[in-house]
């Protein structure tokens, strides 16, 4: 009796310090952030274009109410909107058609290209060369805006809802959040975006701690 008590105690023990090291290990950020000229102000300050940004169901004002999810959150963040010649962010509407030609799958909903100079830090839609040795100084989020924002109905969100989600999502991958792969912890950090129970259309308390405890 006395020993499996010990036990139950040190496996205790063992729990919490796994728990205590996975919430260090698995901050859901990459390694690299935007150059300190951007963050200078205490907050990371960024000029979005949404010029060519507005395609297919996607609306302007779908564009605009995605980055209002993050405006509206309690973040560090200073975001505006500017011309495409005075920005640090892009957003673009891209046909199915030339995605596919990009090579970029038919599966993907969105895809975010951040630089470090004229360095791209993802080939293809997958791999990420970008790390801690990385600044970024530019990023252009594309939208399939022919791709159907269906998906398995698994989340209660509207199509307008998805969307819109969807353009926060990117932005916050921008904001240098990878995706989310906590169980049971809400996100708009979601891979599986709309398809995953966890995922919701705004950016969540993981999401805004992610930005307040790195910018
Ligand atoms: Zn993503």
């Amino acid at each position: 009796m006395k020993n499996s008590k010990k036990v139950i105690v040190s496996l205790s023990t063992v729990c919490l310090a796994v728990f205590i090291l996975s919430s260090t290990v698995f901050a859901q950020m990459e390694s690299y952030r935007w150059k300190s000229t951007f963050t200078s102000t205490g907050a990371l300050k960024l000029g979005i274009s949404t010029q060519y940004a507005a395609g297919g169901s996607y609306t302007a004002t779908d564009i605009t109410n995605g980055i209002s999810h993050w405006k509206n959150a309690t973040t560090n963040l200073n975001l505006s909107t500017t011309s495409f010649s005075n920005s640090n962010v892009d957003i673009m509407a891209v046909s199915e058609e030339q995605w596919f030609n990009n090579g970029w799958g038919d599966d993907t909903y969105a895809f975010s290209q951040l630089y470090d100079g004229s360095f791209q830090c993802n080939s293809g839609i997958t791999t990420n060369y970008c790390n801690s040795s990385n600044s970024i100084s530019y990023a252009a989020i594309y939208i399939n805006y022919e791709k159907s924002t269906g998906g398995l109905l698994t989340s209660a969100a509207t199509k307008t809802d998805r969307r819109r989600g969807i353009v926060a999502h990117e932005l916050g991958h921008v904001f240098t959040i990878h995706h989310n792969g906590l169980i049971g912890v809400d996100s708009i950090m979601k891979q599986a975006t709309f398809n995953d129970n966890n995922w919701v259309s705004s950016p969540a308390l993981v999401d805004i701690s992610d930005i307040n405890n790195n910018y």
